[in-house]
């Protein structure tokens, strides 16, 4: 039987190249419970072809004219732009996400794709002449060489898109190794490059698990790492690549609360609420999963958030009977039960369920992994279900009496990824903004990803490095500088002794 399901492989030296390992992991359709594929997971011999290949290629791109690397990307962004519709239904046929979902991750992701193209203005190097008398200082911007890029589950395009259009533009050679359990998108990506005219090799995909990106973190052909996941995962790969001496940016998990001021628009809170709460089943690094009620307005809230979910549709994202749903099934049935447990756990904790997802069935779609929009109130900040990131449906209320409450708990979490105050009044917004402890705010926004000139990334638990994902971050990331100082004697002045002659003290500027 496992003979006629499809192996996933791996993209090496610009063609797909079938696995020899003898490992896989299986890959499923989310909505139907069915296994779709195999995935190939890379083996030592697997990950030396990959990292010679792009370390032969990093050389060749690297040494191409901007003019030449600019061609490549725009015609990349146009084919994306053309076909982006066969990569949304990859994307949902392994992730689950809803088709219009599916399509919005890709068109954030080729903002950042079109932030690119514009690169030889962001990567430029500055000069100053005559810095010291017949003296001129300047700086060149040069790629690493080969970077590795590892990325999550739940956004099997935007995530690598965040880094890999920067990464190219600049002119390294990029090794992504996707998420095991969507691992198809990323391969329909690199035969994009390879029909834009990217050269072989300039683009890799590594499928694998945790082999394949100890292999990347311990080579020392790879220069960098850029990665995205849950937090204990992204503090191994920060700690390790650190000391194997490579830059590394590491986006962790995250637990986003949403403070509602009582002066608020309750009917638009609630309406962001639910968006932010349950797109993407939940499964978003960026989803609130608290709201922060400041009191009196939780009973009026919670009345509202209430009636719309019963409201929402749930089913299969692809849409088959033509009709799309409002939200798809969870990635996988282990994750499904892992949520269904917090919300066992938030009960035994005194939580009030006021609307219970756990148990949900989609008719014609029993074996898939569905779980249904879940509301909690008075959830105690002592419970595991408040202070761990669920990655579901499960929306919590947290009810505090002032402003100051409610940015004392924000400020006290492990998590600082993303955050939103609703409210009317920009006073108390501005002092939420200066105060708050978390990377991308929002304001009367739910879900505050930066666009591709400002950069993505957390605080604390939510981000291990120095650098934030695409925008002027990407570009330093990507880049390494060097500074130059020149002295070119005038002709006209050989006979002179504008050089200075011998002195043995430390270089002082004239
Ligand atoms: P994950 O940490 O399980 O996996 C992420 C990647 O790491 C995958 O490619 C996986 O194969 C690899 N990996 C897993 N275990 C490993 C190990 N022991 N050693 C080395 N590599 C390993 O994360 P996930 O479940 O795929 O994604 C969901 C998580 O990602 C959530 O916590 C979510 O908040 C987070 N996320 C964060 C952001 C952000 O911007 N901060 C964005 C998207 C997702």
């Amino acid at each position: 039987m496992s003979e006629e399901i499809p192996v996933i492989p791996h993209w090496i030296d610009g063609a797909p190249r079938p696995s020899t390992s003898g490992r896989t992991a299986p890959v499923y359709n989310p909505a139907t419970g069915a296994v779709s594929a195999q995935v190939a997971l890379a083996d030592e011999t697997e990950i030396a072809a990959a990292i010679t290949s792009a370390e032969r290629a990093a050389a060749i791109w690297g040494a191409y004219s901007i003019a030449k690397r600019q061609t490549v990307l725009f015609a990349f962004r146009e084919l994306l732009n053309a076909r982006k519709g066969e990569l949304a239904a990859i994307i949902t046929a392994e992730h689950g996400k809803v088709l219009s979902d599916a399509m919005g991750e890709i068109l954030r992701g080729q903002e950042v794709v079109e932030l690119a193209t514009g690169f030889p203005s962001l990567i430029k190097g500055g000069y100053s002449e005559n810095a010291s008398t017949g003296i001129d200082v300047y700086t060149l911007r040069q790629p690493l060489g080969v970077v590795g890029i590892v990325s999550p589950f739940n956004f099997p395009a935007m995530v690598p898109m965040w880094f890999f259009p920067v990464a190219i533009a600049a002119g390294n050679a990029v090794i992504l190794k996707p998420s095991e359990k969507d691992p198809s998108a990323a391969l329909w990506i690199a035969r994009l490059w390879k029909e834009a005219g990217l050269p072989d090799g300039v683009f890799t995909v590594l499928q694998g698990d945790k082999l394949a990106v100890d292999g990347l973190l311990n080579s020392p052909i790879v220069q960098s790492i850029s990665f995205v996941g849950s937090t204990p995962i992204a503090q191994y790969i920060y700690e390790t690549a650190s000391r194997n001496g490579k830059r590394v940016q590491a986006l962790g998990g995250a637990k986003n609360h949403m403070l509602v001021l009582p002066d608020a628009d309750l009917d638009l809170v609630a309406d962001q609420a639910i968006n932010a709460g349950y797109g993407a089943a939940g499964e978003r690094c960026m989803a609130i999963s608290v709201v922060l009620a400041v009191e009196p307005v939780a009973d009026e809230l919670i009345e509202k958030i209430a009636e719309r979910i019963t409201k929402l549709r749930i089913g299969n994202g692809a849409g088959l009977d033509g009709v799309e749903p409002d939200m798809g099934p969870l990635i996988s049935g282990i994750h499904r039960d892992k949520v269904s447990g917090y919300v066992d756990i938030a009960e035994a904790d005194g939580a009030e369920i006021v609307v219970d997802g756990r148990g949900f069935t989609v008719e014609g779609h029993e074996d898939g992994f569905f779980f249904g929009p879940t509301l909690l109130d008075r959830v105690p900040t002592t419970s595991r279900a408040y202070t761990e990131e669920i990655f579901g449906p499960v929306l919590s209320i947290v009810r505090v009496k002032t402003f100051q409450e409610g940015v004392d708990l924000i400020n006290s979490g492990e998590f600082g990824n993303g955050t939103a105050i609703f409210t009317n009044d920009g006073g108390a917004a501005r002092r939420f903004q200066h105060e708050i402890q978390v990377g991308m705010i929002g304001i009367n926004v739910p879900i505050p990803v930066p666009v591709a000139y400002h950069s993505f990334g957390g605080w604390k638990a939510s981000l291990f490095g120095d650098a934030k994902a695409y925008g002027a971050h990407g570009f330093d990331f990507f880049t390494r500088e060097k500074a130059i100082t020149a002295r070119w004697i005038d002709p006209a002045k050989r006979d002179e002794r504008t050089h200075g002659g011998i002195n043995l003290g430390f270089p002082q500027n004239n």
